[in-house]
């Protein structure tokens, strides 16, 4: 794949990119490196410091920014604008509570264990390569660089190469704020390029936000190097929705849940479960309200969902509905490709989703919707679970013992109860099964990365 900006409104390519050499990534790597000997001796009041002034710079050039979000992937300019400003509450976040989430642990009784003093304490470890995907160009690749190098450790980003300019923007954005230079840096560089990075002793872990397929490939290269890797891949959210549901809320939260950033989140819910007493009043209010999203050019305010970021993206959609609708599915609204230029794919719902389909089991990329009826709150746990994906999942009941049984019973990395998931500094974010491993944002983000070093005192 060529390193380049191609619009998907449009389809024309803007600017490609020359990939780096092979030294030119060899001496980013070796500056990291040198970086984070500086870096980990530096204290937490410092780094803040610094994390501050590269959330002020993110806020500075918001325009700029979002601008670039949306002629890269397609994103609506209104969304691309809060995922910037997204991004620079999450960098202050960690500026100021690093410190506290990797503050030593004493133990209450040192004598236990034959000692004057023992604990904890958290080190950094060194430099981490972040694979990125481009779904949100600037979110996914700062929500891991915060808390790295608030921790003390250093980071190289290998982005996707259909986001080189939001790659380049990051590339000096800690540098701008104040960090040692190396602190983290981009490498232009395909995928194919990524083990040779990956196996070099310098780099000590590694993270890979994106599809299952590169998530196994990273991981098994991680494991035979011994080194600590974190994966967010992808999900198939259900959203499951009872009879003691406000229904005409949960439809219109549906919508945005499914349709937000043109329906390419990994934790849109994809799946709506409706129990058998209120499907029909959430299926038509559901499928009008989809109908009614503004479908156009993103630069544009009032356009709710662009096209898709790429045309393959595009045309596995196409290929899905296309298999569902053979096998007997129902299109109650969209289903298909529209007459115009760039990536465009309707926003869709479709029912009557069997098992033999393949969006049954496959990850939806895009603006399409299943819909489900279920006679039962353990028939509709059944078809919630019943995926190799656990992200995150939602359920609309006002049962408080029906939302403690769906809590307990998800396998999911989150519930989401009478509300859509969305992610936050101060959460925990990561799945289960084949979704993923580990957990970014809150304390439990920034603990990813550290050597969690025991000390024993005589
Ligand atoms: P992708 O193809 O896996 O690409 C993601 C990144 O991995 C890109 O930088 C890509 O580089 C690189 N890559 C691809 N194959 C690789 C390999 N074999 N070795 C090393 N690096 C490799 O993902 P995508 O299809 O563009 O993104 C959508 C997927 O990401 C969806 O499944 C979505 O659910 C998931 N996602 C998950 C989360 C989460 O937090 N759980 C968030 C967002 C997206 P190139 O661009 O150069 O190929």
């Amino acid at each position: 794949m060529a390193i380049a900006t191609i619009n998907p409104f449009t389809g024309q390519t803007e600017q490609e990119f020359e990939a780096h050499s092979d030294e030119e990534v060899d001496r980013r790597i070796g500056a990291a490196q040198a970086a984070f000997g500086q870096l980990r001796s530096t204290t937490f009041a410092q780094r803040a410091e610094w994390m501050n002034a590269a959330a002020q710079l993110l806020e500075d050039d918001v325009e700029k920014l979002a601008r670039i979000i949306t002629i890269e992937m397609g994103r609506p300019i209104k969304g691309a604008r809060a995922e910037v400003l997204k991004c620079a509450k999450g960098l202050r976040f960690y500026a100021q509570h690093a410190e506290e989430f990797l503050a030593p642990e004493p133990l209450a009784d040192p004598s236990s264990v034959g000692a004057s003093a023992a604990g904890t304490r958290y080190a950094p470890i060194g430099i981490v390569l972040a694979v990125m995907p481009w779904n949100y160009p600037l979110w996914q690749v700062l929500r891991f660089a915060g808390p790295a190098l608030m921790a003390g450790n250093t980071g190289l980003l290998k982005h996707a190469s259909n986001v080189p300019q939001a790659a380049l923007y990051l590339d000096t954005l800690f540098e701008r704020a104040g960090f040692p230079v190396g602190a983290f840096h981009t490498l232009l560089i395909p995928a194919s390029r990524v083990e040779k990075v990956l196996r070099d002793p310098r780099v000590k872990a590694t993270t890979l936000t994106g599809s299952e397929p590169a998530g196994r490939s990273l991981a098994s290269i991680a494991g035979s190097e011994v080194k600590h890797v974190v994966l967010e891949l992808g999900g198939s959210d259900p959203f499951v929705v009872m009879p003691s549901a406000d229904v005409d809320k949960a439809a219109s939260v549906a919508v945005t849940a499914r349709n937000q950033n043109n329906g390419q989140s990994c934790i849109a819910a994809k799946r709506f479960i409706v129990h058998a007493d209120v499907y029909d009043e959430f299926a038509r209010l559901f499928a009008e309200r989809v109908a009614a999203l503004t479908v156009g050019d993103p630069l544009d305010e009032s356009t709710d969902v662009g096209p898709v970021a790429t045309e393959s993206g595009r045309d596995e959609l196409e290929a899905q509905v296309a298999d569902a609708v053979g096998k007997g599915a129902h299109v109650l609204t969209g289903g298909s490709v529209p007459d115009r230029d760039g990536w465009f794919y309707e926003p869709t719902v479709l029912a009557g989703i069997t098992p033999e389909m393949r969006l049954h089991l496959e990850e939806a990329f895009g603006p399409v919707a299943t819909l489900y009826r279920v006679e039962s709150r353990e028939e509709a746990l059944e078809v919630a679970n019943g995926t190799t994906f656990g992200l995150s999942s939602a359920v609309w009941t006002t049962d408080e013992d029906e939302q403690e049984w769906f809590i307990d019973n998800l396998d999911a990395g989150a519930v989401f109860v009478n509300g859509m998931t969305a992610s936050y500094p101060e959460l925990p974010f990561g799945g289960v099964k084949d979704s993923g491993v580990g957990r970014e944002l809150a304390a439990a983000g920034i603990r990813e990365f550290c050597n969690l070093k025991t000390v024993w005192r005589g």
